[in-house]
């Protein structure tokens, strides 16, 4: 069945682009409602914006969605992977500026304030998307691919970065069984040195810091603390795979590979396979493969401590 958050939540911080200061609140939603944002400043016009793949704008560094009037929401990808990895299907995301909080630069703040409140069960099916046949979208960059899976979501995700403090890491993960939760939700966003002063440059990460992102500068690691995993630049990267995933509307049921792929590269694989009606299928799901779905068995006690 479909979910929502059993009562409302807020969340205040920084956009990390923007350096604005912003509040958000997950607010219960019906069924078939699926994730909406709101732009609660803005009081003329549609401040509507669906958290749907056909509204994404096509950024480098996050994921922004838009609707017909231009409003906007920037980084919407931390808190969309946070409500797919805790199985809540629908919600009204209420904010009061361009941008989502960065918080700590990971969606564990978001995972433990949506567990606190808990998921409220609705009174109708929960509609899937089944992949059927591959997909594959490629950059000059890197390529992504949607597969038939073997019931849930599961991802093999490749990243190769110069920093020696990166370098090449591989992760591969089924996401059924809390897995989100346990393993990704607490990685955060990182970036090198050398682009911060590109970045601020053109007016970006004008809110980051050493707080709510991992810095590293070749073999270094600047942000104090350290990483939270070894491998936790890749982890990340699957976390925003499943956030980006997510806006598809409804669960996938599939294997994402991702080979240096970035936030543009997911959202064209959604424009991609939804360009193909052949390549999958809408099924309401039974009870056994919803067992298997990212949202399903999380616990709230496996939230990482470090969080
Ligand atoms: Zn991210």
């Amino acid at each position: 069945m479909q979910t929502t958050i059993r009562t409302a939540i807020s969340f205040e911080g920084i956009g990390l682009h923007s350096g604005k200061p912003a509040r958000l609140t997950i607010r219960p939603a019906s069924a078939n409602h699926g994730v909406w944002f709101k732009r609660v400043d803005i009081l003329l016009g549609d401040n509507m914006v669906p958290a749907r793949w056909d509204a994404v704008e096509l950024s480098p560094l996050c994921t922004r969605i838009k609707n017909r009037a231009g409003v906007e929401i920037s980084t919407v990808e931390h808190v969309m992977a946070a409500l797919a990895g805790c199985g809540v299907h629908n919600a009204l995301i209420e904010i009061d500026g361009p941008e989502v909080p960065i918080l700590d630069g990971s969606s564990a703040p978001f995972v433990r304030g949506i567990l606190s409140r808990g998921a409220r069960v609705l009174p109708m099916p929960l509609r899937v998307m089944e992949v059927l046949t591959p997909v594959e979208v490629h950059t000059a960059h890197g390529w992504a691919r949607l597969s038939p899976g073997q019931g849930g979501l599961s991802m093999d995700f490749h990243i190769d970065f110069d920093d020696a403090a990166i370098g090449v890491q591989d992760k591969t993960l089924n996401l059924a069984n809390g897995t989100f939760v346990r393993e990704l939700c607490d990685s955060r966003t990182f970036c090198r040195q050398a682009d911060v002063d590109t970045m601020r440059a053109n007016g970006l990460a004008l809110g980051g810091n050493m707080e709510n992102a991992v810095v590293v500068d070749g073999d270094r690691v600047l942000s104090p603390g350290g990483l939270r995993h070894a491998d936790e630049a890749v982890r990340h990267k699957m976390l925003d795979a499943l956030g980006d995933l997510s806006l598809a509307g409804v669960p996938i049921l599939g294997h994402y590979t991702g080979h240096k792929a970035g936030h543009s590269m997911t959202n064209m694989l959604l424009r991609e396979i939804f360009s193909m009606p052949e390549a999958f299928r809408m099924i309401e799901v039974d009870g056994h493969t919803a067992a298997r779905l990212p949202g399903a068995g999380v616990v709230r006690d496996e939230i990482p401590a470090v969080a």
